[in-house]
């Protein structure tokens, strides 16, 4: 589970192999682990759409500028379930997190660049501070949005131009526009009405015309 994995590796990261990086390791992350096992440091619960996510305050609080760092995210808070509920995207949430945590922001290759930036929007991170391992990569799909964006304008443009001289020339073809068609029609209608009345006055007037006949 994301929670448990999130806390314990929070707390208990996984044992360095050499002394020389345990001695460091640990003087990072030993009074953190001590100041939270005594209360002082308080966990938070971020549950995004369903998912649990738990960090320590003071994380979130590196990076005052940001949603989870200000105290804007109160308005998210939920007294019921002691929980911030965001309904936001949970695997772009990995991401943000991090961020918090290594301070270092990456860009996971699978997910849609513009759902990433919208995610990083909604939580106030600018796309600028990716790290320079993810970079290039952000940057050449954002180029592909952009361009693919901006020929799928083009095709509707040239769609639409399309379509309103292929109009115009079936104008011309039938040498009438439209309003003109709609006023032939009714003009048909009407010659119709004035026959078909015409008939009915003269008909006990002429009981030896073929009468079915003229008037289908
Ligand atoms: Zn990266």
């Amino acid at each position: 589970m994301q929670t448990l994995t999130s806390t314990v590796f929070d707390l208990f990261p996984p044992a360095p192999r050499a002394k020389t990086i345990m001695a460091a390791g640990v003087a990072a992350w030993l009074p953190f682990a001590r100041a939270a096992a005594i209360g002082w440091m308080p966990l938070i619960v971020l549950n995004v759409s369903g998912r649990r996510f738990q960090t320590w305050r003071n994380t979130l609080d590196r990076y005052p500028d940001t949603l989870l760092g200000s105290s804007e995210k109160e308005f998210f808070y939920n007294e019921d379930t002691k929980e911030y509920f965001f309904d936001r995207d949970p695997d772009v949430f990995r991401s943000v997190l991090n961020f918090y945590r290594t301070g270092k922001l990456h860009y996971p290759r699978y997910e849609c660049i513009s759902s990433y930036d919208e995610e990083l929007a909604f939580f106030g991170i600018v796309p600028e501070i990716i790290g320079d391992c993810c970079y290039e990569e952000y940057k050449d799909r954002k180029r592909e949005n952009a361009e693919r964006l901006m020929d799928d304008q083009e095709d509707n443009k040239d769609a639409n131009t399309f379509c309103r001289k292929k109009k115009k020339k079936n104008s011309t073809l039938h040498g009438t526009s439209n309003s003109s068609v709609k006023n032939i029609l009714s003009f048909h209608q009407l010659k119709w009405l004035y026959m078909n009345w015409g008939l009915k006055l003269i008909r006990p007037y002429m009981p030896n015309l073929p009468w079915e006949e003229i008037t289908n």
